[in-house]
């Protein structure tokens, strides 16, 4: 096909705006699945995704689309991820695009992620056609939304479609606007091949399938192509175009088309997002700019709830990074839970998603010590250590100086929240920046805050402060001094290294108070008094008791019967197995789950 009728673009907007149902009515109207064939929002193809709603990998399509001036384009719909954790992968999908269809809900307006996904949109240069979806909901207020959208992001809205995704109602006119308004891609197929990677999954067959932009040259099966930051290099053995349901290989990609290749490439770590495939006979002069090293942003330990499915869990994370290069994980010991490991994730959501695939697909109990960031330490002889586990904080006399990150927040608010929500700010150690009026009910309330203090449940309590309404995005803004400790649990005198945490100092007596509180309700009576201690080197700063009990299962069967005693000491041991031994003490598994939950 000419480059003149291509059209690559992908679909933005605040999540539950409706992304997913208008590519959903994409596909059907330009015919690349029948309804029937449709299982609903084929382009978030994992069932936890589905469940929460939220599109976690980048995936691409390639549609034909009839259009109105007689003339057949091919649509290339670049899925992005929809969660703040994924916001590089998203600028790469958005690289690779000449323009973005941005969904407003016009029962809702302008939100977090409208702004932060147009913006990231602009920055790539990309023409943005706005669309405002939910007309057919009799809440839906599609003038005021449109002057919103006008005077909020500047662009001219109020000929925008005014559709329903969900009926199909005028989704018709979106196709004609994206032939309209959206540049067909330049580039010259004769020069050195300059290929985008925005997304790489793993087949078993296939081995890693490769999504790419093609910005300049072309390629073809049999080519030797090289990824230039990893420099690895390979042998095409397919390229092609994404279908809705399968792959259709070609015999050539060139400048301007977005398709997969396949190279037998055994690991994802040699496709990084953001790299450029480029000849290996004829390489480019340079990769394409925009490249960034994906770090891990908040880190824990995962450890099996039953020791003996180590191996188990070891082969279920493996698994799941052959998906995910973003996933990092290695071997850990703790003395209180045995052997595990220390995981790195983008962020907090990135973390639970992970936690309940292993629970739910590998049908693994686990136990996780709480999140945390990676601090940056300088010793007094000058080295400067990243750590991210409590159990390497180094010993405060040799430290001269502690930094922990910052992002910048922003939250989006109705007026009436503002207070609650910066209170919620001031609590979690932020610093006001400023506050700026939307239009007459709405506010931008920007913060500076600790990485640390927002991993946890930040985005829960702003929605429950503000029962819903309110939004909120983050960048990472880098590193600043700040007042840290680690702060030690002891149980009947003993220290339980996978309870310990990096702290704030002034948030270290109520953290301490805290998790004392919540340990003596989570750990059952012993023959002997517990106490439950918080330290801070060396320094008890809280406690509490667990009273002693004798616990006689026994004493229930009045003598006689030995099977129903046998029965009664099996049961016992079925429980201990949960059981962590500290020292003298048993711990429930479930106790170390329990304090990461303290409000
Ligand atoms: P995404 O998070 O942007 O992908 O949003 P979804 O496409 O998953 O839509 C979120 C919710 O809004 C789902 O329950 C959809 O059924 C619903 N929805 C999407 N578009 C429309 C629409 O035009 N009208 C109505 N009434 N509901 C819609
Ligand atoms: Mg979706």
């Amino acid at each position: 096909m000419s480059k003149q009728n291509i059209r690559n673009f992908c679909i933005i907007a605040h999540i539950d705006h409706g992304k997913s149902t208008l590519a959903d009515r994409i596909l059907e109207l330009t015919q690349a699945v029948d309804k029937r064939e449709m299982e609903s929002q084929l382009l978030d193809n994992m069932d936890l995704e589905r469940e929460r709603g939220i599109t976690i990998k980048a995936r691409a399509v390639t549609l034909r689309y009839a259009a109105k001036d007689g003339q057949e384009y091919e649509f290339n719909l670049i899925d992005t991820p929809g969660h703040v954790d994924f916001g590089y992968e998203v600028s790469r999908s958005l690289a690779a695009c000449e323009g973005a269809v941005l969904i407003v809900d016009a029962t809702q307006g302008v939100e977090a992620q409208t702004l932060a996904n147009t913006y990231m949109a602009l920055e790539h240069d990309l023409e943005i056609l706005p669309v405002l979806n939910k007309i057919d909901l009799p809440s839906a207020e599609p003038d005021r939304v449109a002057r919103e959208v006008e005077d909020e992001i500047g662009l001219p809205c109020l000929d925008a479609p005014r559709i329903s995704a969900k009926t199909g109602e005028n989704v018709g006119e979106v196709l004609e606007a994206i032939v309209a308004g959206i540049p067909a891609p330049q580039g010259d197929e004769t020069a050195p091949l300059q290929a985008l990677i925005f997304d790489a999954v793993y087949d078993s067959y296939k081995g890693v399938i490769v999504y790419v932009r093609l910005r300049e040259g072309g390629v073809r099966p049999g080519d030797r192509i090289r990824m230039m930051q990893t420099g690895a290099e390979f042998d095409v053995v397919e390229v092609g175009h994404m279908g809705a349901l399968s792959l259709a290989p070609c015999d050539k990609l060139e400048a301007g088309e977005v398709g997969y290749i396949t190279a037998s490439i055994k690991s994802l770590r040699e496709t990084r997002v953001g790299d450029t495939v480029t000849g290996a006979d004829r390489p480019a002069d340079e990769p394409l700019a925009g490249y960034r090293r994906v770090v891990p942003m908040v880190f824990c330990g995962i450890y099996p709830a039953d020791g003996a499915r180590y191996n188990d869990l070891r082969e279920a994370l493996d698994k799941l990074q052959l998906n995910d290069a973003s996933l990092s994980f290695e071997p850990e010991t703790s003395a209180a839970l045995g052997f595990g490991f220390r995981c790195g994730f983008l962020g907090l959501l990135h973390l639970e998603i992970i936690i309940e695939r292993l629970e739910r697909e590998f049908d693994l109990d686990l136990v996780t010590t709480a999140p945390s960031v990676q601090y940056r330490i300088t010793l007094t002889d000058g080295t400067v250590k990243l750590v991210s586990n409590p159990t390497d904080y180094p010993d405060p006399a040799t430290i001269r100086s502690a930094e922990e990150p910052f992002v910048n927040g922003h939250i989006y608010t109705p007026t009436d929240y503002v207070g609650s929500l910066m209170e919620l700010c001031q609590n979690r150690r932020g610093v006001f920046k400023d506050m700026k009026y939307l239009d007459a009910t709405r506010v931008d309330l920007h913060y500076e805050l600790p990485l640390g203090e927002i991993v946890y449940d930040f985005f829960d309590a702003i929605k429950s402060l503000s029962r819903g309404y309110a939004s909120y995005d983050y960048d990472v803004k880098g590193y600043e001094l700040s007042k840290l400790v680690r702060l030690d649990i002891l149980i009947n005198g003993d220290p339980v290294d996978a309870l310990s945490l990096i702290v704030h100092t002034d948030k270290a007596y109520e953290r301490g108070r805290k998790i004392c509180e919540k340990l003596k309700d989570n750990i059952p009576r012993q023959l002997f008094e517990v106490p439950i201690q918080a330290a801070i080197g060396g320094k008890i700063i809280a406690r509490e008791t667990v009273r002693a009990l004798r616990k006689d299962v026994l004493a229930k069967c009045y003598g006689g019967d030995i099977t129903r005693k046998k029965k009664l000491l099996e049961k016992q041991k079925e429980g201990k197995k949960k059981m962590r031994q500290i020292g003298t003490v048993e711990i429930p598994s479930e106790a170390f789950t329990a304090v990461l939950k303290l409000d």
